[in-house]
């Protein structure tokens, strides 16, 4: 019965070879199957007549019954507008249309009556209605006033050659006229759909596109979401069972004498509750005989370093080789001495490799490797080029992992015979929960919630021009308390020549009002020579600079416990992650730590509440839930390349109720029925056979 679904958009009534063609162009609408997928953008609420007089700026969308009193053009030549007055019992709105002026003209009649459809807009103390969709009222459309009509993404071109808004809903319309339940079998077990009351799979498709009710829209999306989510999750429980049933790890069941000797003797503080309930998580993994692949997300300055080296030492305990890769040449280095530091004591070799350590040098910290002799390689993606060969590495850790390509990893994690290494992964960027689960759904993941005893948060606020004075003497104080302070000015590639602009405007308005002898002040951007960047970075870790000027360049782990407070400067360019991650630099030491978000006067209401959640909260995983509220979850990072927010109807931000019992649901059967054997659960299994082919690739990105 599948056929009928295939069958070209052309043999549908209405559409014929040349609306057919412009349909595949436009839209990829090819099959009759593809129209029926292509479920409407929004509704036009037809249950109910707004009235005139009620009508305000912020009503947004309404549709009114009343009658045209007045047609008239005004303004001439190009501006030339077509303007009417619409009225019902209530009140006057004027109606305005830029173009098909003539058609109008020729089709509208003062005195009908008419069902008008459109947005609201205000100018002034007048409400006006654009290019309103108007209907001669008939016993149709007042009928229809219980039903909400659909409406579907369209294009000029389809619009042009009379598939518009109404024609685009009589072709749905009688595709389901010919649809059979037959068409489209139930994907979801029968007791599922009970238990979730949830409708059919055929009457789902059916109220998506034209539901009479509010509550039949609410079931027909419920069902729909629940169904990709369901099987988006199914698909990645199932990788995450196939992994451990049959990638073999290394058991590390000892916890040696490196660890105990380093956990008594010189653990230099004690775990907060997070830390150690993700050891023990590393522990269990790595004890089962099968590879370990987990996520661990903890917030900037939650100690994922210390877990990180913990978990190492539990390789060397057990004989295995550990390495540690970063995104960035500095952020290498900084764990490569903090965990030399640790280690100052102990017999561990610990070596840093990156693109920047060539010729005799390099040779032999690959010998030491191949030999065994360096237990803990740190460093950059050199680690993973192919000349790099380790003796037996047993545990590979990544931090900040979304700037990881998936082919760098799949590299690291090929890294070795027989078995592959244990993989862990670090990420401070918080991820919330619903894409998590979807993002890394194959993964384990810990949470560090918890940051350690004593940290005080970051008091930010919200600043502009008019300001700039008081901040500056702000500056001051801190800097004759000692303090060092960060200013950040955005930078772009589109843009990046103003913004290379701006940051110099800057640092001379800032050398003026800090002038040498009194102030140092440091600049690091992108486009300075490395070893430039080297200088000013260690003029200030060494504290003889006292305020670092740059880009967010400095984002990426650099670590100065002493400077306390940070400027953002153009705060509105800045996304709200990396808001979060630029404030991260500061509040490392014992001192109270700023944060000084500087804004133009006029926001846009997006940048505006992102200053304000900045402002209003410190928790990462706060901030990370509002930007995916915010800006969706295509344009969080990490999530393009992975290519699997490829949602019809599910909306990451928004339903993760929905998405956990997905999960949950899918696991429950994964447990009952491993291998879907059961007669309730062959519909899964033919739904599981399909589109395989898409999810293949990025299965197993770490
Ligand atoms: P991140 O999670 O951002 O990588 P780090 O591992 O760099 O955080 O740790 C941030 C700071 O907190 C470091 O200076 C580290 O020494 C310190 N730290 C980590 N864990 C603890 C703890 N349990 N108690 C006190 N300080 C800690
Ligand atoms: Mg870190």
């Amino acid at each position: 019965m599948q056929e009928f679904l295939d069958s070209p958009i052309e043999y549908l009534k209405g559409v014929g070879p040349k609306k057919g063609e412009l349909l595949r162009k436009e839209l990829d609408i090819a099959t009759f199957g593809d129209l029926l997928w292509f479920y409407p953008s929004r509704y036009i609420d037809k249950t109910q007549f707004h009235q005139i007089a009620e009508l305000h700026e912020d009503s947004g969308s309404v549709q009114i019954k009343g009658i045209l009193r007045r047609l008239v053009t005004e303004g001439e030549g190009r501006k030339t507008r077509l303007v009417g007055q619409f009225r019902d019992e209530t009140g006057m709105i004027q109606l305005v249309w830029f173009t098909g002026i003539s058609y109008l003209q020729k089709q509208l009649l003062i005195g009908q009556e008419y069902v008008l459809y459109g947005k609201v807009n205000a100018f002034r103390d007048d409400l006006s209605i654009a290019h309103p969709e108007i209907e001669v009222v008939s016993t149709e459309n007042t009928q229809m006033a219980s039903a909400f009509a659909p409406v579907y993404p369209s294009t000029e071109k389809l619009n042009n050659l009379g598939l518009d808004v109404k024609s685009r809903r009589r072709l749905v319309k009688s595709l389901l006229e010919k649809l059979e339940p037959a068409h489209l079998p139930e994907t979801l077990p029968e007791y599922v759909l009970k238990k979730l009351k949830l409708p059919s799979r055929y009457e789902a498709v059916l109220l998506i596109h034209f539901p009479r009710t509010a509550e039949e829209l609410e079931a027909a999306r419920a069902r729909l979401k629940f169904e990709e989510l369901f099987f988006l999750q199914m698909r990645l429980l199932q990788i995450k069972r196939r992994r451990h049933d049959e990638v073999k790890g290394y058991v590390f069941n000892k916890v040696g004498e490196i660890f105990n000797d380093f956990y008594q003797n010189h653990l230099p503080f004690e775990l907060t509750g997070a830390q150690k309930r993700v050891l023990k998580e590393v522990r269990q993994d790595l004890g089962l005989g099968i590879q370990m692949n987990r996520l661990v997300q903890g917030d900037v300055g939650s100690g994922k370093t210390m877990v990180a080296l913990l978990s190492m030492l539990l390789a060397l305990d057990n004989g295995f080789q550990a390495c540690m890769m970063a995104p960035t040449e500095i952020l290498a280095q900084q764990h490569y001495l903090s965990i030399s530091e640790y280690l100052k004591d102990s017999p561990i070799e610990v070596a840093f490799l990156s693109g920047t350590i060539k010729g005799k040098a390099r040779e032999k910290i690959l010998a030491r490797l191949a030999a065994g002799e360096i237990h803990i390689l740190i460093g950059t993606h050199a680690l993973i080029e192919p000349p790099v060969v380790f003796k037996n590495l047993g545990l590979a850790i990544t931090d900040e992992q979304h700037r990881f390509g998936v082919a760098q990893r799949a590299a690291l994690w090929k890294k070795n015979s027989p078995y592959p290494p244990h993989v862990l992964v670090m990420t401070a960027t918080p991820i919330p929960r619903t894409l998590a689960m979807t993002l890394f759904g194959d993964l384990d993941i810990s949470v560090i919630d918890e940051l350690p005893p004593g940290r005080k948060n970051i008091i930010t606020q919200h600043r502009n021009e008019n300001h700039r004075l008081r901040v500056f003497g702000f500056m001051k104080e801190q800097i004759a308390l000692g303090r060092q302070i960060y200013v950040v000015y955005p930078m772009i590639e589109e843009s990046e020549k103003m913004d290379l602009q701006n940051l110099m405007a800057g640092y001379e308005a800032l050398s003026r009002d800090f002038p040498k002898p009194d102030y140092q002040i440091s600049i690091l951007h992108g486009k300075m020579k490395p070893a430039d960047k080297d200088y000013e970075m260690q003029r200030f870790v060494r504290g003889e600079t006292k305020i670092m000027i740059a880009t967010t360049v400095i984002e990426v782990g650099v670590n100065v416990p002493n400077a306390s407070v940070m400027v953002v400067e153009n705060t509105e360019r800045f996304g709200l992650s990396q808001l979060h991650q630029l404030r991260g630099r500061v509040g490392r030491g014992a001192d109270q730590s700023y944060c000084i978000l500087m804004s133009g006067f006029k926001l846009s209401s997006v940048s505006r509440e992102r200053i304000q959640t900045m402002v209003a909260t410190n928790n990462g995983f706060e901030i990370a839930e509002a930007d995916l509220r915010l800006r969706g979850p295509g344009d969080i990072e990490g999530t393009q390349q992975s290519g699997i927010i490829n949602l019809r109807l599910a909306d990451l931000a928004k339903d993760g109720k929905i998405l956990q019992t997905a999960r949950e649901i899918a696991a429950r059967i994964l447990d009952d029925d491993p291998r879907l054997q059961r007669e309730e659960h062959q519909p899964l299994v033919l739904e599981l056979a399909k589109n395989q082919k898409v999810k293949k690739g990025w299965s197993r990105i770490s």
